[in-house]
């Protein structure tokens, strides 16, 4: 009797396995294969990709792939609770080499994806407040405008 329960059970996994390696390939064709905070390449034994919330779930981030990026395992577990701005400074102190123009890319694209559906009214705050702070912080990256973004008057 146990054998067809577990024979599910692990075509159960193996189906989300399979799900969340199509998620981080569709990520890694449109971010390209480093890690977004530390630039190291993914894919590495020594580099494991993961993907992770750029406005955390416990923030009211959506898990929808605008809300997602890779990382590496080291840098994903390390993140913790900051928040995207802060966590990028902290990866500069470190010396290493994170794209705060993938991060304002991924914000953005959420802005606009949440834009068409509606809804994520706890992560709106969030995210205008972490564009803010990213774009004065780095004022060479380009500005997408976002018809009603959520920091905007519609
Ligand atoms: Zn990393």
């Amino acid at each position: 009797m146990s054998v067809p329960s577990l024979a599910m059970e692990d075509a159960g996994d193996s189906q989300h396995q399979e799900a969340r390696t199509a998620r981080l390939e569709r990520i890694l064709r449109r971010d390209g294969p480093a890690c977004v905070w530390c630039g190291r390449r993914l894919g590495d034994p020594l580099v494991p990709a993961t993907t992770e919330h750029v406005v955390p779930r416990v923030k009211g981030g959506p898990s929808w792939i605008e809300n997602e990026v890779a990382a590496c395992k080291r840098c994903n577990g390390e993140r913790g609770h900051r928040t995207p701005a802060e966590w990028l400074d902290e990866c500069e102190r470190r010396g290493w080499d994170p794209s705060p123009k993938l991060i304002i890319a991924s914000l953005e694209r959420l802005a606009q994806a949440i834009e068409r559906r509606g809804g994520q009214r706890r992560a709106r705050p969030y995210l205008a407040s972490q564009l803010r702070r990213l774009h004065r912080r780095s004022p060479y990256i380009p500005r997408i405008e976002v018809r009603g973004a959520p920091d905007r008057p519609a």
